[in-house]
């Protein structure tokens, strides 16, 4: 028998979450064939993303406990929630080697349509899934998507996720720090209940104990999902095969190739991206119609180690300006710069983990640092505002998460002169819980920093964005208490990119 033990979680909590999450229906038998569950195996949720104009990925996890062999799952797509006119069923294996995991890759599909899926095991049946096709190639339907990032689950609830779940939505972005490896900060409302991992069953556990959150199950039944990481799936300010935290980079590897492992286990994700040790790609483009491409990039894997040895905010070193630094890697680089010179949607989305304009954080006049962000790797970052401006792909916009806080930037061809040009705009959408930074550091990162137009440390929440035929709206919108488990929402601002004109400005 092959045995998944979640010591932190109460396995009857799985049941009530999923059974109180939206879009979801209760725990009920429709037929006796196959593996019979003493409790809900369904308690997970379900999951879709990587959505194309004809197909979608569809996902679930088993828990419970299992014979050796493969569980076989039924799953059925339909046009309609009561699931009255199905227009594909089939069969998918789940293995204990993947954590009895199950992904479907749809084909086949109309553009720009909704879906709705179920997965049933023996007589269980899993929550009801919500999907959509992206638009066909030469349609110039509106986009509409939020983003998000950052959900340490100790430091408060996902009422973020459960008010996400009801926007008005195509697509939600989530741009990292989906797991915490660390618990760290003052007022948890709730606890991990085990050490940091750093085994393949340690991060399989974490994801499910995040997984089995109410709010983060309905989010995930209501739209499609594009994801990257950032480095708290694997390990604090972790860069490629060098953690702070781990002075062997064998033992580092290994665990990172754990880490890497568990993510695809539980995400909606291809079965081709399932990580090959400690390597997986994750970074691509999607395309949605005439209207959008989205660059999804991945700066943790095949960044150049930290200057100077540090990742703290430091006075600056040599280290730090070296021309050929990199925080892509020269293979992802390449091939961003190769997508932003071909004719791309009227928006073009540069989905990546953190803040990418410069910020001087320094109390004095001398500048200083964050080293674990862009800041450390200036290079790279000029190398890609070089290829945006010169190339001019249409309209790009950088999305970003990581530092805890909301902000509106410009990018600049060159961030100390102020008189440069725009070249691009940049919203980072707060975190889902995560505790944000100093808010005086903040106030005074605004003050020495022209080209950093808005930021708000103190509020929890997520950015909300339509992008449209000649304008792209922002709303970032603030949830009340992150310790509140009914925590209301509200909009914290607005602001909008006129085609043609970057730079986002106050709406
Ligand atoms: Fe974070
Ligand atoms: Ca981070």
């Amino acid at each position: 028998m092959s045995r998944l033990i979640l010591p932190a979680i109460d396995r009857r909590r799985f049941l009530i979450g999923s059974t109180a999450a939206a879009l979801t229906m209760p725990f009920i038998g429709v037929r006796a064939a196959g593996p019979r569950f003493s409790a809900n195996p369904f308690g997970l949720g379900v999951a879709s993303g990587c959505p194309t104009p004809d197909g979608a990925i569809l996902w679930t996890r088993l828990l419970g406990e299992f014979d050796p062999a493969p569980v076989e799952l039924r799953w059925e797509l339909a046009e309609d929630d009561k699931f009255a006119k199905i227009v594909q069923r089939g069969t998918v294996r789940a293995i204990a080697d993947e954590a009895h995991s199950a992904r479907v890759e749809l084909r086949g599909l109309q553009p720009h349509r909704w879906y709705w899926y179920r997965f049933m095991a023996g007589d269980a049946v899993s929550p009801i899934g919500r999907t959509r096709t992206a638009a066909a190639v030469g349609d110039s339907a509106p986009l509409r998507l939020a983003f998000g990032s950052c959900q340490q689950y100790e430091q408060g609830y996902y009422s973020a996720h459960r008010h996400m779940a009801r926007e008005d939505l195509d697509l939600v972005i989530h741009l990292g720090d989906y797991i915490y490896e660390i618990s760290w900060g003052p007022n948890h409302v709730r606890r991990h209940g085990a050490g940091v991992p750093t085994t393949l069953p340690e991060y399989r556990d974490r994801y499910a104990l995040y997984k089995s959150d109410p709010d983060l199950q309905a989010n995930h039944a209501a739209f499609p999902w594009l994801v990257t990481w950032d480095d708290h799936e694997v390990a604090d300010d972790y860069a490629n095969d060098r953690s702070r935290h781990q002075s062997n980079s064998d033992f580092f590897l290994r665990v990172r190739a754990a880490a890497y492992r568990a993510h695809w286990e539980h995400m909606p994700l291809p079965a081709a991206a399932k990580p090959s040790g400690p390597d997986m790609k994750i970074y691509g483009a999607w395309r949605f119609g005439k209207t959008a491409d989205i660059l999804v990039l991945d700066d943790r894997q095949y960044r150049d180690h930290h200057a100077c040895n540090t990742t703290a905010t430091v006075t600056d070193c040599d280290e730090r300006t070296l021309p050929g630094r990199t925080i892509l890697g020269a293979a992802q680089e390449r091939w961003a710069i190769d997508r932003l010179s071909q004719r791309n949607g009227q928006w073009t989305i540069v989905a990546q983990q953190t803040l990418m304009a410069q910020a001087d954080r320094a109390r004095g006049e001398k500048p200083q640092y964050w080293m674990d962000g862009w800041d450390g790797y200036p290079a790279s970052r000029q190398r890609l505002v070089d290829a945006i401006a010169e190339q001019r792909p249409s309209n790009p916009v950088v999305i970003g998460g990581d530092v805890h806080s909301f902000w509106v930037t410009d990018i600049k061809r060159d961030f100390n002169n102020p008189d440069s040009a725009t070249v691009a705009s940049e919203i980072v959408g707060g975190s889902i819980t995560s505790q944000g930074p100093n808010p005086d550091i903040v106030r005074r990162m605004l003050q020495k920093n022209p080209h950093l137009k808005f930021a708000e440390a103190e509020k929890r929440g997520y950015a909300l964005m339509t992008l449209g035929a000649k304008r792209a709206d922002i709303t970032l919108r603030a949830i009340g208490e992150v310790t509140d488990k009914n925590a209301g929402i509200s909009n914290l601002a607005q602001f909008a990119i006129e085609h043609g004109k970057a730079g986002a400005q106050k709406a």
